[in-house]
């Protein structure tokens, strides 16, 4: 049986990496400074470590038997929606910098086969409406919006660097924004899908809701399921250096959030009001992925309605135990 260690194991996406790793038959031991807020974690083992210490990177990979992880997923790291992005980049560079330094150094002289980093498209520089897809080469010379995607960017050349030196199999993807059921909803570090779809929620049938900026910019969003199935068949792959994981499907903010509220049956009015929005546009060339037959199987209208159900599901209970502020 392989086992596979995943990091972030109680955030949004490894804990949904985590169920599908268990549906393909692995051992899988998760770690986190945190518990899954949302879903009883279903990893064989879990435990609460941070990952910013060295010697809890070597704890988390330890079996103690004197055997390795097949596969360690790294998804841990300290980040949030464009709101967080832009007020905590102090902490994002400091604390994303030293988990990521700290878990490829154990794991590649623990001796672990394979190693999944998690990066993201915010390390692309911005983009206008209607410019030619940027590919994985892109990147450079680089330019990110923010201090998030610095970050990734070191951190992707640390794994690649590492995959250089030891007898360590390193796959990174870059994520395009990734959205679904059990993720952060409330609190300042949810995402725009997160975050409309809670608004929506909370508004009254006939209302009105703010919306950051003036509903132009372009984005794609994937739903988790798709994000989680690309991590997978990546880790499985040959294929070296980053690679590109999300949807075709580009749609402006108005358009997301006119989908929300088209899945929530109510009738809403958009106020655009100033906000941090990140970068004008997006559009990526997905060859890479695509070659290991990699699709985004869940179109933005189905994936909205299956996370704005649990979104108004998790608004409903918030409200019956006396909505304390979000
Ligand atoms: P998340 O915040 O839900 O998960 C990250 C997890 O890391 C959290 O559970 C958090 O507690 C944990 N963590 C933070 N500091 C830690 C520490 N010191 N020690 C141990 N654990 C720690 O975020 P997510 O959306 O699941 O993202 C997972 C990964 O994918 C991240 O690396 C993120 O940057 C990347 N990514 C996500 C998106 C997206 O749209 N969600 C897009 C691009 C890249």
């Amino acid at each position: 049986m392989k086992r596979a260690l995943v990091c972030g194991a109680g955030g949004f996406i490894g804990g949904h990496l985590v169920k599908k790793l268990k549906r393909e038959g692995y051992w899988v031991r998760g770690v986190d400074i945190k518990e899954h807020e949302f879903a009883p974690t279903q990893a064989d083992e879990f435990r609460l470590l941070d990952l910013r210490e060295a010697h809890n990177c070597w704890e988390a990979l330890n079996l103690g038997n004197g055997e390795t992880f097949n596969e360690v997923y790294q998804l841990a790291a300290d980040m949030g929606g464009m709101g967080y992005i832009h007020t905590a980049e102090c902490n994002i560079m400091h604390n994303s910098a030293l988990i990521n330094i700290n878990v490829i150094d154990a794991a590649a002289k623990i001796g672990v086969g394979r190693y999944f980093f998690s990066s993201s498209v915010c390390v692309y520089r911005d983009m206008e409406p209607g410019e030619p897809a940027l590919d994985e080469s892109d990147a450079y010379p680089a330019l990110p919006d923010n201090e998030y995607g610095w970050e990734k960017l070191y951190a992707e050349r640390m794994a690649l660097a590492y995959a250089r030196q030891y007898p360590i199999e390193v796959r990174v993807a870059r994520f395009q924004n990734c959205y679904g059921p059990e993720g952060t909803w409330r609190g300042g570090r949810e995402k725009a899908p997160a975050a409309i779809c809670r608004k929506v929620a909370m508004a009254e049938d006939g209302g009105t809701i703010p919306v950051w900026g003036d509903g132009t910019a372009v984005r794609a969003y994937t739903y988790v399921d798709d994000t989680v199935r690309g991590i997978y068949m990546l880790m499985q792959s040959d294929l070296e250096g980053a690679t590109i994981i999300g949807g075709d499907e580009y749609v402006t903010v108005d358009d997301l959030v006119e989908t929300v509220i088209a899945a929530s049956g109510k009738e809403i009015e958009i106020e655009h009001v100033e906000g941090p929005v990140g970068v004008h546009a997006r559009n990526f060339d997905k060859s890479k992925i695509k070659s290991l037959g990699w699709e985004a199987g869940t179109n933005l209208r189905e994936g909205i309605e299956k996370t704005y159900a649990w979104i108004e599901a998790q608004v409903e209970v918030w409200k019956a135990r006396g909505g304390e502020p979000l």
